[in-house]
Order: C-alpha cells, then sequence, then structure tokens
C-alpha cells in the first residue's frame, strides 16, 4: 500500500481526477426532425414483422418519403442481413456539452454526447444492434439492458429530418415493451400477423398492449403477412395456407383497418436473405405494399 493511499496524508503527485463518463442521458433531440413514429409489432415471432417493416421502409422510399428504420429486435436483429448491411460500423459523432463538435477521440466529459450516424441504404436510414455485435453472436440481454439498448437504437442516433420513422418492435408484450412504447412518442403502431387463429390470440396481446391505458397510443392497423400462396404454373389461383380470414376478423373485433394482405412469396424470402428487400425489384410485392403504405400515409 502506498502512503498516499492513506487519508489525510500529503501526496506530492496527485493523480489528475478522472474525466467523468457521461451518463447514458438520453433527451428526445434526435427525434426532433422526424415526423411520425410508427412501432411495428407482432404478438409472436416468426410471422414476418422485420421483413414487413424492412419492405415497407423501402416501398416508402420508392415512393418519395424520408424514412428511417430502427430494428430495435434487440434479441434477434435482422435488419442488417435483410438490407446487406452487416458489414457496415456506423460512424460516431462526438459533441460538447454546448452542442459543438469535438474530434472522435477526444476526452469524454460530462455533458459530451455521442451520436450514431445511421446507415444510409435504398434511401433508408438504418440502424440497427447488430451492427455492433459480431456476425452470429447471441445477444443476451437482461431486462433493463435491453430496455437501454433499445432506447439507444432510437435516441442517440442521428436521424435528421424523416417524414417517417418506423420501429422493429422485437416480438412479445413483455415489460420491455411496455416500458419503451410508454416512453417514445409514438404516433402509433402496425400489427404484423399471420392468418392463423394461433398466430391471432398471441396478437390480440400485441393490440391490447397499445391500447392498455397505461401505453394507450393508436393501433393505425393490422398487416395480415403469409396470406396465401400462388403457385408460377397456377397464377390464378391462391391457396390459403395458413387459413383465411384472420387479419380481417382482428382488424373489425379491434374497429380498425386492414392495412394490407401480403402473399406468401419465393422472392420476399430469397431477396431478404441475399440482402436486397423483394420491394426493390419484385414488382406485385411492391404493389401490396404500396397499398399498405398508401393507407397509413391516408391516416
Ligand atoms: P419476424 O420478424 O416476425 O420474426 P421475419 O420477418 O424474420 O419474421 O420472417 C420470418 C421468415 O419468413 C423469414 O425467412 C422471411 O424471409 C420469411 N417471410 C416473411 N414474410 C414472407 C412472405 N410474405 N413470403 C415468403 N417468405 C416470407
Amino acid at each position: 500500500m502506498e502512503p498516499s493511499d492513506f487519508k489525510g496524508v500529503y501526496n506530492p503527485n496527485p493523480p489528475k481526477p478522472k474525466p467523468k463518463k457521461r451518463a447514458l442521458e438520453l433527451g428526445m433531440e434526435q427525434l426532433s426532425g422526424v415526423g411520425r413514429i410508427i412501432a411495428v409489432a407482432s404478438g409472436k415471432g416468426g410471422v414476418g414483422k422485420s421483413t414487413v417493416a424492412v419492405n415497407l421502409a423501402i416501398t416508402l422510399a420508392r415512393m418519395g418519403i424520408r424514412v428511417g428504420l430502427a430494428d430495435a429486435d434487440v434479441y434477434g436483429p435482422s435488419v442488417p442481413t435483410m438490407t446487406g448491411t452487416e458489414r457496415a460500423i456506423p460512424e460516431v459523432e462526438v459533441y460538447d456539452e454546448l452542442g459543438q463538435p469535438l474530434p472522435i477521440d477526444a476526452e469524454l466529459t460530462e455533458g459530451c454526447k455521442e451520436i450514431i450516424v445511421p446507415v444510409a441504404k435504398f434511401g433508408v436510414k438504418w440502424m440497427s444492434i447488430g451492427y455492433f455485435a459480431r456476425p452470429g453472436q447471441a445477444l443476451i440481454w437482461r431486462g433493463p439492458m435491453a430496455c437501454n439498448a433499445l432506447k439507444q437504437m432510437l435516441l442517440q442516433v442521428k436521424w435528421g429530418e424523416l417524414d417517417y420513422l418506423l420501429i422493429d418492435l422485437p416480438p412479445g408484450t413483455g415489460d420491455i415493451h411496455i416500458s419503451m412504447v410508454q416512453d417514445i412518442p409514438l404516433t402509433g403502431a402496425i400489427i404484423v400477423t399471420t392468418p392463423q387463429a394461433v398466430a391471432i390470440s398471441d396478437v390480440e396481446k400485441s393490440v391490447n398492449m397499445f391500447l392498455n391505458p397505461q401505453v394507450n397510443k393508436p393501433i393505425l392497423g393490422i398487416v395480415e403477412n403469409m396470406s396465401w400462396f400462388t403457385p408460377a404454373e397456377l397464377p390464378d389461383k391462391r391457396y390459403y395456407i395458413f387459413g383465411q380470414g384472420g387479419g380481417e376478423a382482428l382488424a373489425n373485433k379491434y374497429g380498425v383497418p386492414l392495412l394490407g394482405r401480403i402473399p406468401i412469396v419465393m422472392s420476399v424470402r430469397e431477396s431478404g436473405d441475399k440482402g436486397i428487400p423483394a420491394a426493390m425489384e419484385d414488382r406485385p410485392v411492391f404493389e401490396a405494399l404500396r397499398s399498405t403504405a398508401e393507407k397509413i400515409l391516408a391516416r
């Protein structure tokens, strides 16, 4: 033990005070240029929530709307793969307490802010926790950490001027979801479901979460995904593999619009895997989503 470790002992070379690390105080200022914030949610995983969110963002961009997408699915971020941006490393900008830019290697003192620049591709600004994890790395979060990561994906990002910011929420309706949707100034939510009954009963929990008085955010409508399958050799046939009418029944029950029905299309899966979403190159998929996007804009 050094003599200077004793309280009250004179130390001729006192250690320099360490700069205080900035606390994670995230305000809403990065959202100030954003017109509307829409959560894309589902009761359970695998219904195509991320696929719908990504393709909807691209469709809106192709319609001339300024759009961003925050992949808040902190447990299974899929935006980097779906958009072919998994190698992107978002830039970080540092600002002092007065909002003046600082060099990236500046010592961070209290009041400094680090802002992440979203990845731009297909005319959309993308942000995902996946950009900060190694590919294939499992993301394990305890509740409060997940909640913070999720808020960072929204509040610490340089969104700039946007007409719409979509948030791809993690599936489910737990405490994390409630605390997140309570704190974000959401315009409303879009609920994605498949037509079959199991998905519907799960998805009702999601609808109820937004309608819960604690949360109280409007449901803009339902998007039914994987509504039918049309084989290439039988273009007039529709096979209702997962049942029929579930999305419509749900919409009617809650008095909200059915914003669209998206068929099962091979190119949707293939293009999601190869990093060029179907809305970029598949005409029928783009058309199906354009009518959904128009209904959202009309609301
Ligand atoms: P979630 O976000 O709800 O977990 P994903 O968007 O990851 O679901 O979709 C799950 C899988 O289903 C992905 O492989 C995706 O490519 C595929 N998929 C989603 N929607 C469609 C569709 N309309 N047609 C074909 N495949 C689809």
